[in-house]
């Protein structure tokens, strides 16, 4: 999807700019509630997408986050096949000091008079505990603890989707999709990172990791048979596949430039520090690029499966569709000599305008 910058554009410019369909502004006086709730499109299904609490320095700069955020869910949703429109939401404060059950519950009626257009679930700054609490004013919600029926973590389900995207992309490259032999290096071995890294010592790939926390790393190569590289020194290493699993950006012209892998596959967000012009630079030296948000869909599919009456078998099993979607978009790539990032977009507006039809002839 192609980056909108933020400009100082009047309210209606910049929704129409980004083509959303409704923007809710939520406030209440009493709890001191301040919170956006963007709905980009709904052909698929209800909008669903995470409520992040951050201090935003400007009302604006929080509007610009949730449109672009919600956008993003769009794609995510549509790539993967599940019938979930993008939304999201923002609630302007600081997580660790201005929450309260009650600035919660509250924001849980605004949900709840969306009458299920928009469906919300934990993102940065908010927990399991913030959706129980939201559960109580309304069923619009996932991500609840496990013990309230909810799905429970769900980095195990991201890290089957990145697992099934790096075999993808192995297959288009290599032409098998075995991991034996493979080197794949992991950078950040978080909750995603760790799950990661058992899915490919199974397959016996041979391992890098590498992560700020020097306790974390050796913690996960000791008990996977990985080996610990230095964070700083990553690209300087030989590897088939890079799969960033921290941060976001760390694709850029200056990485792109020392990097001598074949692949990258990971599970961080927005990994392209810029998307148009990383994914043509990519494209330029032959580096075979994993979409990000179609390879990290396990997290919403989780959300997904929660909705529908969680079952972690069934679960996996969509998760794995990750690898049929992955090499449908190289295919794209190749046949249109586009970046695949790009062509990840393209299959995903071509599903949204697909479904639109249909619904408009009933
Ligand atoms: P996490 O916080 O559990 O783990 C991140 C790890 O990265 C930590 O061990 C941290 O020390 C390390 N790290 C931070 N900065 C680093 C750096 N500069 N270099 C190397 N390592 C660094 O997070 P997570 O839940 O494992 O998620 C990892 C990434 O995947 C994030 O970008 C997240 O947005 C994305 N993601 C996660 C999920 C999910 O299900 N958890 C779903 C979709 C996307």
């Amino acid at each position: 999807m192609s980056s909108i910058r933020f400009e100082e554009s009047s309210v209606f410019n910049q929704l129409a700019s980004f083509e959303h369909q409704q923007v809710v502004f939520c406030h209440d006086e009493d709890t001191g509630l301040k919170a956006i709730i963007a709905i980009h499109n709904t052909v698929l299904g209800p909008a669903l997408g995470g409520t992040r609490m951050w201090s935003y320095e400007t009302e604006a700069e929080a509007l610009y986050d949730v449109l672009r955020l919600s956008k993003a869910m769009t794609y995510k949703a549509a790539i993967t096949g599940l019938n979930l429109g993008g939304g999201k939401a923002v609630i302007i404060g600081d997580s660790r000091n201005d929450k309260t059950e009650v600035l919660m519950r509250r924001f849980g009626r605004f949900i709840e008079n969306l009458n299920g257009s928009f469906i919300t679930t934990q993102d940065v700054g908010t927990s399991p505990k913030d959706m129980e609490f939201i559960r109580m004013e309304t069923k619009y919600v996932t991500g609840v603890p496990e013990v309230l029926g909810g799905a429970g973590d769900l980095s195990p389900v991201t890290a089957k989707g990145v697992y099934m995207g790096i075999k993808a992309s192995v297959k288009e490259l290599f032409g098998t999709d075995s991991l034996a032999g493979r080197s794949v290096a992991v950078q950040g071995t978080g909750h995603v990172g760790e799950h990661l890294v058992n899915l490919l010592r199974i397959e016996n790939a041979k391992v890098y990791v590498s992560d700020i926390s020097q306790e974390r790393m050796i913690k996960v190569a000791k008990k996977y048979g990985a080996e610990v590289v230095n964070n700083n020194s990553l690209f300087d290493i030989d590897f088939d596949v890079y799969a960033p699993c921290a941060l976001g950006a760390t694709v850029n012209p200056e990485t792109i430039n020392k990097m001598k892998c074949a692949i990258i596959a990971g599970s961080a967000n927005n990994q392209l520090a810029d998307e148009k012009r990383d994914g043509q630079l990519l494209l330029d030296k032959g580096i075979l690029f994993a979409p990000d948000y179609l390879i990290n869909a396990g997290g919403l599919i989780n959300c997904y499966s929660e909705l529908e009456g969680y079952s972690k078998k069934r679960t996996m099993q969509m998760a794995e569709k990750i690898y049929d979607a992955t090499l449908q978009v190289l295919k794209k790539s190749k046949q249109e000599s586009i970046p695949t990032n790009i062509a990840a977009d393209k299959i995903a507006e071509k599903r949204i305008q697909d479904i639109k039809k249909i619904k408009s002839s009933f």
